[in-house]
């Protein structure tokens, strides 16, 4: 599946509708009536993210942590889903037995958690591509030789999500286009800006690069450090992560991958990370 094909949004008029856990439905002990009132709880109170899962579900779309879903999300339904996730997040310091109500550093927490969530630390799940403007590159003095930047990146693991921390070495053998540097790294956050593993996220950034640039000389190479090992676990305060992903001639000549080796270890004598 071409996860990248517009699909259009469904018009949220029609399917919206406003969430409000917190409108009460009258209880009379004296009557079992506890199906009818159920019934009438969920015509009236149907979560958004409900509302968005049917629409991924309809269109046969995956919904895993590291996949963009943005063609099915509006602006207002983030901000419906930033409402919702402050609700559920009040559940999950209530069941951790914190005070959110009289601690003053716990008072709204539950929102400051939805909205980072949403707009933030995973924001690469609900945001379109970076638009990449490409420009020819066809001219009789075109640039034919290797391009490598460097790319810091934040991420979040999957397991636990906790924060990766990194950088992303992407070489490419320039095609018949040219994509702005900038437009690498912020390629390299939108895939990164999920719940992803390194292994995943190396392949990812490498697709998205080559479908921006139509290049199919495409190389990618992390190097992280992970929370879920640092701060939990196995505690390892020094470990790091290495992952590469090497396509077309990066893959198949050896001279393609030395010189994109030993530009990677330029780039680390410039800046180390
Ligand atoms: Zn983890």
């Amino acid at each position: 599946m071409d996860k990248f094909k517009p699909i259009p949004l469904p018009n949220p008029k029609q399917t919206f509708v406003k969430w409000n856990p917190k409108k009460s439905v009258e209880i009379d002990p004296t009557v079992n009536n506890t199906e009818s009132q159920q019934v009438a709880t969920n015509n009236e109170l149907t979560p958004i993210s409900e509302i968005i899962r049917n629409r991924l579900r309809d269109a046969g779309h995956r919904y895993w942590a590291s996949d963009n879903i943005s063609e099915f999300i509006s602006d207002e339904d983030k901000e419906l889903l930033v409402d919702e996730l402050t609700e559920r997040f009040e559940d999950v310091l209530d069941s951790l037995i914190i005070d959110r109500h009289t601690d003053p550093n716990s008072q709204g927490t539950a929102r400051r958690l939805a909205k980072m969530y949403i707009w933030e630390i995973m924001k690469g799940r609900y945001e379109l591509a970076p638009v990449c403007t490409s420009f020819p590159n066809d001219s009789e003095n075109r640039y034919d030789g290797m391009l490598v930047v460097r790319s810091e990146i934040r991420s979040m693991c999957s397991h636990h999500h906790q924060p990766v921390s990194g950088v992303a070495y992407i070489g490419i053998l320039a095609a018949n286009k040219l994509i702005g540097l900038s437009k690498y790294t912020r390629l390299a956050q939108w895939c990164a800006r999920r719940g992803t593993l390194q292994e995943e996220l190396c392949t990812d950034i490498a697709n998205v690069i080559m479908k921006a640039t139509g290049s199919e000389n495409v190389g990618v190479y992390i190097q992280a450090t992970h929370w879920c090992c640092e701060n939990r676990g196995i505690m390892a305060h020094s470990s790091l992560t290495q992952t590469t992903v090497l396509n077309g001639s990066f893959r198949s000549d050896p001279a393609v991958k030395k010189e994109f080796t030993d530009n990677i270890k330029l780039q680390q004598d410039f800046a180390p990370r």
